[in-house]
């Protein structure tokens, strides 16, 4: 099994580049921003709960998603690896990411770090708000609040990684190609 944690600011294009990833090694995908949109269109209790603080810009509660994450974990039993997108956001999310993969003998074998620049950001962020739907992206004072809570309390993700060798930084900026070349080499470089 290899697990695959797709890293980065809102906006800076885990989305696009985890359909490709997930179509060239047949991963399965776990978006919690997807699961988390999935819970509010079907008005589940957690959706409801849920869309408070996605409409401010702030992260849902860490037991949530955790929940979110172990059940999802639990169904696909026969997944030959999961990519993370969006998963985990803070250190607890981590921590406890790291038991439920230890319970099933597996771990994160990579961190894939996308590193934009926070004008881009925005300018991506308001530009998706035009067509995608969500309420997230209309509104820059709630993209600006989705970046400081990236650098309050996700960032500390990657620190986190970082201790056990994981992370590998790759530019989020160029084209979609550029990108996915980047993200395949380091792949490669560490499943060889
Ligand atoms: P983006 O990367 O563009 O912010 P996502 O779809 O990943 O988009 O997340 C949208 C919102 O969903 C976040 O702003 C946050 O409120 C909530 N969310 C998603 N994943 C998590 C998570 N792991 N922990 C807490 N909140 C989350």
């Amino acid at each position: 099994m290899f697990n695959i944690i797709l890293f980065g600011p809102p906006g800076s294009g885990k989305g696009t580049q985890s359909e490709r990833l997930i179509a060239k090694y047949g991963l399965k995908h776990l978006s919690t921003g997807d699961i988390l949109r999935s819970e509010i269109a079907r008005q589940t209790r957690l959706g409801l709960e849920a869309k408070g603080y996605m409409d401010k810009g702030e992260l849902v509660p860490d037991e949530v998603v955790i929940g979110m994450i172990q059940s999802a974990l639990e169904e696909n039993p026969e997944a030959p690896g999961f990519l993370f997108d969006g998963f985990p956001r803070t250190t607890a999310q981590s921590e406890a990411l790291d038991k439920l993969l230890a319970a099933q003998n597996t771990e994160i074998g990579l961190v894939l770090a996308l590193m934009v620049s926070e004008e881009e950001l925005v300018k991506r962020l308001l530009n998706r708000g035009r067509t995608s739907g969500r309420s997230d992206d209309n509104n820059e004072e709630v993209i600006r609040a989705r970046i400081t809570e990236y650098h309050k309390k996700t960032s500390a993700v990657a620190e986190y990684y970082q201790k056990f060798g994981k992370v590998r930084y790759v530019p989020g900026e160029g084209s979609v190609d550029e990108i996915f070349t980047s993200l395949l080499n380091e792949i490669e470089q560490r499943r060889s």
